[in-house]
């Protein structure tokens, strides 16, 4: 039926109202993603985050499927996506800490832990139909067959504790991140995160742990990528065979297949970062996802084992940016004094500048607190937070200070905030560049990319970096 042209004009008035209604929705927030506009502030008080001019702060995230009933998560659920929106309305981006770690508890800190510790296993056996919905249904292979595992079966642990704290019987695993079903899980895990609304989260420990993983599903698709990614011919020169379904996977440097593997290794963690951003925007259209990358725990630089491939999670679709821990660990950036003090870490800053191609990377990155840092004055911690702030801006790089904002870091951000718009856009420029190649590190080369940097910079000679 055809209307009158004034009732179509009326309709098309509606629709249009609706459109703008629609755009206002809270679940249509768009996070502004240019660096030049993060400041990230580590506690979602309001006072803070107003005295200290922050843009960016942690938010409710879901509760996790294990450690609560199905009515408890619900409710959770509720009360997190109330709290983020409070928090949109008053501008603020907001971000959450996501684990890949899988938990359990030993009888004491000092055992070896065993595979039947894990605590995932009881979920799977009695609370997994609870969250059908989320996780599809129940696997047939149990959560003690998900994680990374050496050669022999065994497997890594972790145990955490607060800087000067004894570690308790509490244990952290690895998933594996070509397992089918641990990927089911953290998709499940990644989809509750971007229904309670926040922005993007940081996804804690994605990588593949240090001698892992060699089980029957990184064997089958470490095949399948050489396949993809190796010629018979190239492999039939080096290794003399192509026969890749029956190849030994490789355990050392030396070994036939050792350079592929290792980039497998960070192609596997790309590819899971790839997808729990697929799954996470189903729900949240701008949500932003990034590994806790780059650093911690002595692996140092561009390194496998604590960060994966920088330059592969750089690429689009892939990180919407980097939440690096570089830490106090990072020795080779470039260097310690002999008291062990760190001198600097802009090479490390410009490198992860230089892989992202100018995504906002947040550092994580000097303890300036106790009892790392032990009996600061009030001035030394004010020129500690604004010497870090300025060395983490100066490379495009967004500091988060641990747990102590200072007045001095607080001036530091009244700075930033008063000239956000020329920080705005911006992109680190100069004449010479230093060429970070990851190959050299892949292979087990020393690269002199970071020490290369150091020297440049005390001869005042302003650089970049290139991957
Ligand atoms: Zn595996």
């Amino acid at each position: 039926m055809r209307s009158k042209p004034l009732i179509r004009y009326a309709l098309l008035v509606v629709t249009m109202l609706m459109v703008t209604f629609a755009q206002e929705k809270p679940g249509t927030w768009t996070p502004d993603t240019d660096w030049g506009h993060w400041r990230l502030g580590q506690k979602a008080d309001l006072e803070f985050l107003k005295t200290n001019n922050m843009t960016i702060t942690f938010g409710s995230g879901a509760p996790s499927f294990e450690d609560v009933s199905r009515e408890e998560f619900n409710r959770g659920m509720e009360q997190a996506k109330t709290n983020n929106r409070a928090l949109h309305d008053k501008g603020y981006i907001v971000l959450r800490y996501l684990t890949s770690s899988i938990h359990g508890r030993s009888a004491s800190n000092k055992d070896e832990p065993k595979k039947d510790q894990i605590r995932m296993l009881q979920f799977w056996r009695n609370g997994w139909s609870d969250y059908e919905d989320y996780l599809g249904l129940k696997p047939a292979e149990d959560p003690t067959t998900w994680i990374t595992v050496r050669p022999d079966g065994t497997f890594p642990h972790y145990r955490y504790a607060p800087y000067g704290q004894e570690t308790t019987n509490e244990f952290e695993t690895w998933g594996c991140p070509n397992n089918p079903y641990f990927t089911r899980l953290m998709e499940g895990r990644i989809r509750a995160q971007a229904e309670t609304g926040i922005d993007g989260s940081y996804i804690d420990w994605t990588q593949i742990a240090g001698g892992t993983c060699y089980c029957g599903y990184c064997k089958r698709n470490f095949a399948a990528y050489l396949k993809k990614n190796l010629p018979a011919k190239v492999a039939q020169a080096k290794y003399g065979t192509d026969d890749y379904d029956n190849i030994a996977l490789p355990k050392k440097r030396g070994e036939p297949f050792w350079a592929e593997w290792n980039t497998f290794r960070g192609y596997s963690v790309a590819e899971f970062h790839h997808r729990m951003r697929e799954v996470a925007r189903k729900y949240n259209p701008n949500f932003m996802i990034s590994g806790n990358v780059f650093g911690g725990f002595g692996y140092g630089p561009i390194g496998y084992d604590a960060a994966g491939n920088m330059e592969m999670l750089g690429r689009d679709g892939y990180d919407d940016f980097v939440y690096s821990e570089v830490q106090e660990y990072l020795d080779s950036a470039p260097r310690k004094d002999e008291q062990g003090t760190k001198i600097s870490n802009s090479p490390a800053f410009k490198f992860l500048a230089a892989a992202t191609h100018g995504k906002p990377v947040i550092v994580y990155a000097t303890e300036i607190t106790p009892p790392i840092f032990p009996h600061p004055t009030e001035n030394c911690l004010n020129a500690m937070s604004q010497i870090n702030i300025a060395e983490a801006v100066a490379n495009h790089a967004v500091f988060r200070e641990k747990r102590l904002t200072s007045a001095g870091a607080t001036q530091m951000y009244r700075f930033l905030a008063a000239n956000e718009e020329s920080l705005r856009n911006v992109r680190l420029h100069a004449n010479v560049a230093v060429v970070a190649s990851l190959r050299q590190y892949l292979a087990h080369e020393l690269s002199f990319a970071f020490s290369a940097s150091r020297v440049l910079a005390d001869n005042g000679i302003a650089h970049v970096m290139l991957t």
